[in-house]
C-alpha cells in the first residue's frame, strides 16, 4: 500500500477495523474516525479521532488541518429490522454524514461499504452487478442512494469512487485478537457460537420452510480479511487512476443456516441447541453473489472458501472472548 495517506471512518466497526488493520500492516498510514456509538474503541490501537459525521462544524475543523490520498467510509447503521421501524434514523445516519464527508474531501477517491441488500429480492440464482437494484427495506435503499450520491460526484469530476457490495461479512481475525461483537448481537454466526459455547439458550433458526434444499435460508458467507484485501485492492485502483465502479463481494457459494449450525458445533465439538421459529420479515430465501466482476476487474477473489476453515476463526474469537471486546 505504500506511505498513502488513508481516512478510515468507523474503523472501530467490525468490518472497518479489519481493513484498518489490514492497510496498516501494509505501510498505509491509517486514521481512523468514529464516534463509538458501535465501534470498540480497543478495536484499533493506531492513530484516532472520535467525531460524529452527523456533526459538520466539527468535522469542518478537523478536517481544515487534515490531509488524505483516500477514505473508505463504513461509519453507518446496519440492521435491517431496525431500519424498518426506525427509516428516518436510517437516512440520517447513513447518507448525511456521506454529504459531509463529500463536503470536506473534495476531489478525494472514497471506497463505499455498500451491500448486497441494494438489490432487494433476487431474480437470478446468484447476484451479478447488472441484477436490478430494488431495496426492500430503508438499510438497503440508504446504501442504494449513496451509490447514486457518489455516482453524481464521479460525472461532475469531483473525486472517484469504489463501492463494495458485501454479502454476509463472517469470521475473526485469525490471530484471534478481533472478532465481531455487536450489542445486541443478531448475526447468525456469533449467536451459534454463543450457544454453542454456553453461553445462550438457543438460537432460533428463521423458517425451515423456505424453496432451499434443506428448508433453511442460504447466504454467502465472506471473510473479513477477504473484505479487507478487496478494500485494499479497491483503493489502490482508484488511487491509481483507475474507473469508478461498483463490485459484489462475495464467495459464489451459498451456505444455507443448518449447514452453518453443523459447522459451528463440529468447530466448538459441541453442537448448537436450535429450535425451528417462524420466518423474519424482509429475509430474502436466498442470497449469493456472482464474483465475477471483481475477479475480471480487481483481481480479487475469496481466499476462504471453506465454511469451517472461515467458522474455526470466529470460533476461536468467541472461545476467548466470552464478552467480546469487554472480555
Ligand atoms: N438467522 C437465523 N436465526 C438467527 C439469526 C439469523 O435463522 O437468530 C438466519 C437469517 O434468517 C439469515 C441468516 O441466518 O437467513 C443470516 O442472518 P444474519 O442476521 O447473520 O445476516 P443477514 O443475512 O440478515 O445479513
Amino acid at each position: 500500500m505504500g506511505a498513502v495517506k488513508v481516512l478510515v471512518t468507523g474503523g472501530c466497526g467490525y468490518i472497518g477495523s479489519a481493513t484498518a488493520r489490514w492497510l496498516s500492516q501494509r505501510g498505509a498510514a491509517v486514521t481512523v474516525l468514529d464516534d463509538l456509538s458501535e465501534g470498540h474503541r480497543s478495536a484499533w490501537d493506531g492513530e484516532f479521532v472520535e467525531l460524529d459525521l452527523l456533526d459538520r462544524d466539527a468535522l469542518h475543523q478537523w478536517a481544515e488541518r487534515k490531509e488524505f490520498d483516500g477514505v473508505i467510509h463504513f461509519a453507518a447503521r446496519c440492521y435491517v429490522g431496525e431500519s424498518v421501524q426506525q427509516p428516518i434514523r436510517y437516512w440520517r445516519a447513513n447518507v448525511v454524514p456521506v454529504i459531509h464527508l463529500c463536503e470536506v474531501m473534495q476531489g478525494v477517491p472514497l471506497v463505499f461499504s455498500s451491500t448486497c441488500a441494494t438489490f432487494g429480492d433476487p431474480l437470478t440464482p446468484t447476484l451479478a452487478e447488472d441484477h436490478p437494484q430494488n431495496p426492500v427495506n430503508p438499510y438497503g435503499a440508504t446504501k442504494a442512494a449513496v451509490e447514486r450520491l457518489l455516482r453524481d460526484r464521479e460525472e461532475a469530476g469531483e473525486g472517484a469512487f469504489a463501492a463494495l457490495r458485501y454479502f454476509n461479512a463472517a469470521g475473526a481475525c485469525p490471530s484471534g485478537e478481533h472478532g465481531e461483537h455487536h450489542d445486541p448481537e443478531t448475526h447468525l454466526i456469533p449467536l451459534a457460537c454463543q450457544a454453542a459455547l454456553g453461553r445462550r439458550d438457543e438460537l432460533t433458526v428463521f423458517g425451515t420452510d423456505w424453496d432451499t434444499p434443506d428448508g433453511t435460508c442460504v447466504r454467502d458467507y465472506i471473510h473479513i480479511d477477504d473484505l479487507a484485501s478487496a478494500h485494499e485492492i479497491a483503493l489502490r485502483r482508484i488511487l491509481d487512476g483507475g474507473s469508478s465502479g461498483a463490485w459484489n463481494l462475495g464467495t459464489g457459494i451459498g451456505v444455507s443456516v443448518k449447514e452453518i449450525l453443523d459447522a459451528v458445533g463440529e468447530c466448538l465439538g459441541s453442537p448448537v441447541p436450535f429450535v425451528e421459529g417462524p420466518r423474519r420479515l424482509g429475509d430474502p430465501e436466498c442470497l449469493v453473489a456472482d464474483p465475477s466482476l471483481a475477479k475480471a476487474e480487481l483481481g480479487w477473489k475469496a481466499s476462504y472458501t471453506d465454511i469451517e476453515r472461515l467458522i474455526s476463526t470466529a470460533a476461536v474469537w468467541h472461545q476467548n472472548h466470552p464478552e467480546g471486546y469487554s472480555s
